[in-house]
Order: structure tokens, then sequence, then C-alpha cells
């Protein structure tokens, strides 16, 4: 890899990891000339992940357009560009294991996963993120779900605070 300090191609690989999926292959680099260090990622993609959208057309997984959606539901909440960044790996992990060999995931399940997540980093985030993709089919489900969120109704699954 040409270094982007120095531009020489000469470098060394310091550390190679890979995401549990095996869907993105994240190498530590240090340039021989100068010692600049620098990550680099390739992506191993067979076979595409594809969203089946409600009307059963499939398109590409598209990791920009939900970055897109969970800036816009975490809009002026306080989470960092890193925090964004790891729920966008988190998702993209689970909807790859969750999609196997079909290499394919319903958006509606993809929808329920991002919900998870937001659900136990920011109700706020949670609610608009639900309501920006009509996840609910009705109003009364809707409301149900921010009453499921409100103190009074604490019997969630997921309403203790882990510890790390
Ligand atoms: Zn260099």
């Amino acid at each position: 890899m040409r270094c982007p300090r120095c531009a020489s191609l000469h470098d060394r690989v310091i550390e190679t990891r890979q995401n549990p999926s095996g869907t993105t292959i994240r190498r530590r680099r240090e340039c021989l000339s100068c010692g600049y260090r620098c990550t680099s990622y390739e992506k191993i993609e067979e076979k595409p992940l594809k969203v089946i959208k409600r009307d059963g057309r499939r398109e590409l997984f598209d990791m920009n357009k939900l970055e897109r959606g969970l800036q816009k539901s975490l809009e002026k909440r306080s989470i960092s560009q890193n925090d964004i960044d790891q729920i966008l790996n988190d998702i993209e992990d689970a909807a790859a294991v969750h999609a196997g060999n079909k290499r394919e995931i319903s958006s509606g399940k993809l929808g329920e996963m991002v919900l998870e997540k937001l659900y136990g980093i920011d109700p706020v985030a949670y609610v608009r993120f639900a309501s920006v993709y009509r996840m609910f089919d009705d109003v009364k489900q809707f409301i149900a779900e921010i009453e499921k969120l409100s103190p009074a109704g604490t019997t969630g699954p997921d309403t203790q605070e882990s510890s790390d």
C-alpha cells in the first residue's frame, strides 16, 4: 500500500484481524520509510448482502444509507461518530450472520436489529428511528413501544444497565 504520508510503497503488516462474520479483514500497517501507521480494510464479498424490501424487491445492503438513518435518529443526542461506527459494524456483522448462505435479510429484520441496538443506547433515538422507518403498523403499536420505555413500564427485557 502507498504510504499516505511519504508515498513509499514499502510497508509491513503489524496486525491482521478479521471481524466475527469474516466479511472484513483489517490490517494495521507501518511504512518502512517513515514509520507512519495506518489501517487498511479489505471487504470479502463472494456474494453481496441483499435486503429484501417489503414489496419483495431486493436491493444491496447499503451501509451509507443505514448510517444516514442512524445519524438522523441520533441528531442532537450525545452519541459520538465512533459510537455510530461501532453500531454500524455490529449491525453489519449481525445482518451477515442472520443472512447466512443466502446472503439475504428482510428490511423488517434489519430494522429490528437497529432498534434492538438503539433501545439500549438511546430511547429517543429508538423512537425516532422507529417512526422514520414506519416500523409500526399503527399508532397503537407505536404508543405501546413508547410506553415500554417509560419508567412505569420497566418490564422490558433490556431495562437493566449492563456493566460493560
Ligand atoms: Zn511513509
